[in-house]
Order: structure tokens, then sequence, then C-alpha cells
């Protein structure tokens, strides 16, 4: 049996004061929540998350981190300072760093391997464009996201990843996969990672993201494959959030 687990993906909007009521309006209704929940805050937040969630069920997390340890590596954060903060999960691989800043299957995968060579577990994002699934590609585009991990780390790897399918063109466009859509999606992934290692697909979380909200989450999670939400614009807002956080 797989928890629930739903993340939640600031991006770069916070300010201290927003984030002190986002978090402290998440945390006043964390009691009846059983899903795991991890908020994702934009790196110059991590210390004030790590002290507003001290004692709490609420788990920190970063938005991407850099494959060096140190060094002269202008406006970039390390593996050790998200440790730092007391985060344990860092999103790679995300669509906007894939399509805004260029990162490829090869540069996402180093970056999984270096996430969890530093303990940190990776929300590995994978997921097609509008393009893509429109001219048949979903099933190669998302096979050749996952080969790159499996071909640096090993198929073991993914017992300590967590696989979150975002299809580009629900992101933040509040146009949400059908949970059909969704659940087909998730089931290919499962069989590929069981194609390698049946009991690994077994476990590995696979979470849906794109404009998951407290309408349709119930529904996309209720779906054999679906593990949780990557949730992006409803995780600035604390109900909506914890609506979310309630339906797995
Ligand atoms: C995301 O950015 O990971 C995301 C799923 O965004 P949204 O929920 O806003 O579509």
């Amino acid at each position: 049996m797989r928890q629930t687990i739903v993340a939640g993906n600031w991006k770069m909007n916070a300010s201290k004061e927003t984030v002190n009521t986002l978090v402290m309006g998440i945390l006043s209704g964390m009691s009846d929540v059983d899903s795991k929940v991890i908020v994702c805050a934009p790196a110059p937040y991590l210390s004030q998350v790590e002290a507003l969630i001290t004692h709490s069920q609420l788990n920190l997390g970063a938005q991407d981190l850099n494959v060096n340890a140190s060094g002269a590596f202008t406006g970039e954060i390390s593996a050790d300072m998200i440790k730092d903060f007391g985060a344990q999960y860092v999103i790679v691989g995300h669509s906007e760093r894939r399509s805004l800043y260029f990162e490829n299957n090869e540069v996402v995968a180093r970056k999984v391997q270096v996430a969890l060579d530093n303990g940190l577990t990776p929300l590995f994002c994978i997921g097609e464009t509008l393009e893509q699934r429109e001219s048949g590609n979903m099933e190669s585009v998302v096979s050749a996201q996952i080969q790159a991990v499996i071909d640096l780390s090993g198929i073991g790897a993914f017992k300590d990843i967590i696989v979150a399918y975002e299809p580009v063109w629900a992101i933040g466009t509040g146009v949400t996969a059908t949970p059909q859509q969704a659940q087909d999606a998730h089931a290919f992934i499962r069989l590929m990672l069981a194609k390698n290692d049946a009991d690994v697909a077994q476990t590995t979380p696979i979470l849906y993201g794109g404009s998951m909200n407290p309408g349709n989450a119930a529904e996309l999670i209720g779906c054999e494959d679906i593990d949780g939400g990557l949730i992006g614009g409803a995780s600035l807002k604390a109900q909506d959030f914890l609506q979310i956080c309630k339906a797995g």
C-alpha cells in the first residue's frame, strides 16, 4: 500500500508575510490529514518555513538543486544548503526548468543522482507537451525521461524517488488531464518501471501534477496508479491545499 503524498510547489511566489500566512494556515488544518504533505519553498524562504514547521507533520522541500557541491556557481544552491535548512525533498526536472532553463534528460538525471547521493528525495518530474501528446509521442517522451535516470542510477534508485507525472499542457493552464488520461499515463509509467523491477514499480509513488484543485483532486487521487499530487497554483491558498491533502 503506497501512502498518498501531496506536495506544493510555490514556484517564485512568496514574501515573508505570505509564507507566514500560508504555512500557519496549512498547519491549522493538518490534524485530520493522513497524507504525507510537502511544501517546496523558494530557496530564500527555506529558513523561515523550517522554523514555522518545527515539530509539525509538514515536510520541507526545495525546487531545484545544482549538481556541484560548492564553488563558483553564482545564483545556484547545493544539496548541502538545502539540507542545512531541514529540507528532505527537492523538485528535479520540473517542466519550467526543462523548457526555460534548457535542462535535458541527462542534466535532470544527474540532478536526481546528486539528490540521492546527498540523502534528499527527488520529486522527479516528467511529462509531455501538447504537441508531443497530439502527435502520439507521450509514451516515447516519458520513457526517455525515465530511461535517462535508469541509465545513470539504475532501477533501484526508484526506491528513493517520487515520480511526478505532469503533462506540460495541464500545468498552470486550468486544463486538467481527465482521470482516465492521467491513470493511463501513470499505468504506463508503472509498467515501464515493472519491466525493469516489479517490486520497485509497486512501491514507487507516482504523483499527478497539472491544475489539480479541490474540485478534481479526489477523483484523480482515487485512480489506481495515482498516489497523490504535485500542486502549483492551488498550493498557494491554505484552504485549497488542505482540501487536496484531505482528498487522498
Ligand atoms: C506545477 O507547477 O507543478 C503544477 C502542477 O502547477 P499547477 O498546479 O498550477 O498546474
